[in-house]
């Protein structure tokens, strides 16, 4: 595990490791897509970091699929990991046990939850199933819960995301974790989730306020995570 990639889908996400790693930004190393790069030497890691990139028109990130898709594969082809790192927040369920400012490691698989095609093989395709390193023995060490990460495009929930996500057994809810498992899987590269909760989306408070509310205190628990990651080694022990 000598070359690590964390993939990143908001600046605001990744401030803080960009800070601790003493990362350095490569100005226009993708053109005029809009993925950032960051890189450094650390701990002995060469560790490159990849953001979405922002909306020049609005100044907001680009979320989402399609973005951690580009992002990704940018990040892959230009300095091939050893391991990649997706680093984000993402919805809880307090019926599970979630609360907010709570990191969760990925566990079992990464799955979609609003991919619906409900045609035999098809339906497991659409949901996923895409592999991610076995986190159990690292997760407790950083005080860290374990979850099958499960992705889809919208903030919010509709009840069709609530069945497959029984189907699948998804509980850490974002915008980009599948996505870049998929990329990951086709490279075959181990891929692990770091995702902290800055919502519980069953408790009938509404998500973007919670969202905003807690963003930073999620993103300092996230951004402790990834520090221990890499300063306890803990990567190496995967
Ligand atoms: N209002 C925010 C928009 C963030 S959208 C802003 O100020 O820019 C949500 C982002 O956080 C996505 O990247 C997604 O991966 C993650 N996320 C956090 N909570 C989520 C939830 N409940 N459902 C889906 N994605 C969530």
């Amino acid at each position: 595990m000598k070359k690590i990639c964390f993939v990143v889908a908001m600046e605001g996400e990744a401030k803080p490791l960009i800070r601790h790693f003493g990362l350095r930004h490569i100005g226009g190393r993708f053109g005029q897509l809009p993925s950032q790069a960051y890189e450094a030497f650390y701990a002995g890691k060469e560790i490159t970091l990849i953001t979405n990139g922002v909306d020049s028109e609005t100044g907001l990130d680009y979320i989402g699929c399609e973005a951690a898709v580009l992002s990704a594969h940018l990040a892959i082809s230009s300095f091939p990991p050893d391991l990649i790192i997706n680093a984000g927040t993402a919805g809880g369920f307090a019926s599970k046990g979630a609360q907010i400012g709570d990191v969760y490691l990925s566990d079992r698989y990464v799955v979609f939850h609003d991919r619906r095609v409900a045609i035999p093989g098809w339906d497991k395709m659409g949901q996923g199933y895409l592999p991610c390193a076995d986190c159990r023995n690292i997760a407790s060490r950083i005080r860290a819960k374990l979850g099958v990460c499960t992705s889809g495009s919208s903030l919010d929930i509709t009840e069709e995301d609530l069945e497959q996500m029984k189907q699948t057994g998804g509980e850490v809810k974002d915008m980009e974790a599948a996505a870049i498992a998929w990329v990951a899987s086709l490279y075959h590269i181990p891929l692990l989730c770091v995702k902290a909760i800055t919502d519980l989306v069953d408790t009938g408070h509404p998500t973007p306020e919670q969202f905003n509310d807690n963003f930073l205190l999620a993103t300092q628990r996230l951004d402790d995570a990834c520090f221990r990651l890499i300063d306890e080694k803990l990567i190496d022990e995967l």
